[in-house]
């Protein structure tokens, strides 16, 4: 079966073996970070509704489960909001009937946990990985420009009452971009809210490869390390850079090849090789992510996107 909202597994920092779901559209969310990976947000939007037929996603979760694959996760991402899908409830109740062996993520960027109904449909998930890169209003709109209609206050609350009431494990990521949330002041306030929402984890995170917008520079190590010293005690932990592709168990040599072959002939987006290779748009951006670390593949900032050429 040709998987349309499955991806992976994919080699994920974060989560070792990972099979992705995809529950929308690219590029359908909440948000439209300057530092998102795979592009601008097309539909800017909090309406939730059945994106992709709820059906559709079942029988592929069904087809690659009923032969017991080995899976660390089982992990709601994507290419957008997960949670702007109303049948996620559904689908974790559905894995956690019928495969109760595996283990549940959810990667969110908080935005809709404001909703109590969307907090009761994600208790039954074993981790969630939320994004809150800023406090103030500012700071929220410069950094994640979000639909019109969101209140960071609200969405703060949100997460706090989440982590109330959830007997699962919160790891929440912070993406630091200097000259926006890396202040003094925005940190304090982060701090703050941070000790509110009380996560088992705080992970910092930076760019490792061209985000939407191409004058954002990375943070260096030692920044990061200064940051995480403010941050404490609260229980920080800056997230590795990638290991070594040997040592993921689910990094495949022939989807390196594909994108090389592909870009030797000519430049692409990610999307471009997603579409041409019918790969799904995030699994190429770890192959991409891990290239560009290892010097083999380069990146130009073009009108249309981001541009990977081999060297
Ligand atoms: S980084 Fe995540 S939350 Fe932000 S625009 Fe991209 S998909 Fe949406």
């Amino acid at each position: 079966m040709k998987y349309k909202h499955l991806f992976g597994p994919v080699p994920s920092r974060r989560l070792g073996i990972s099979l992705g779901v995809d529950l929308v559209p690219h590029k359908v969310c909440s948000l439209n970070c300057i530092y998102c990976e795979v592009g601008r947000t097309t539909n800017l939007t909090i309406e939730r509704k059945e994106y992709i037929p709820l059906n559709d996603i079942l029988t592929e979760l069904k087809d690659y489960l009923n032969n017991k694959p080995e899976l660390d996760y089982i992990t709601f991402s994507g290419a957008g909001e997960p949670l702007l899908h109303n049948g996620i409830g559904k689908i974790i109740t559905f894995i956690k009937e019928n495969y109760p062996q595996y283990t549940l993520a959810l990667l969110t960027n908080s935005t809709l946990l404001y909703d109590e109904n969307v907090r009761k449909e994600i208790l039954g998930i074993d981790l969630l990985l939320p994004s809150l890169d800023a406090v103030s209003k500012k700071v929220f709109k410069k950094l994640n420009r979000p639909n019109s209609k969101l209140d960071n206050e609200k969405i703060i609350e949100g997460l706090i009452k989440f982590s109330k009431d959830f007997s699962g494990k919160i790891w929440l990521e912070v993406f630091i971009i200097p000259g926006l949330n890396d202040t003094k002041e925005e940190l304090e306030l982060l701090k703050n809210a941070i000790k509110k929402i009380a996560p088992d984890q705080v992970q910092l995170n930076t760019l490792d490869r061209p985000g939407t917008e191409s004058w954002i520079e990375p943070v260096s190590k030692n920044r990061m390390e200064e940051i995480a010293e403010l941050l404490k005690p609260l229980p920080v932990e800056i997230i590795a850079k990638f290991q070594s592709r040997n040592k993921i168990r689910s990094y495949h040599k022939d989807v390196e090849q594909q994108i090389i072959e592909t870009i030797k002939r000519r430049p692409c987006t990610d999307k471009d090789l997603s579409e041409m290779l019918g790969i799904h748009i995030n699994e190429i951006n770890k192959y991409l992510s891990e290239l560009l670390h290892e010097g083999s593949v380069t990146s130009q900032q073009q009108e249309r996107g981001t541009f990977f050429c081999a060297k």
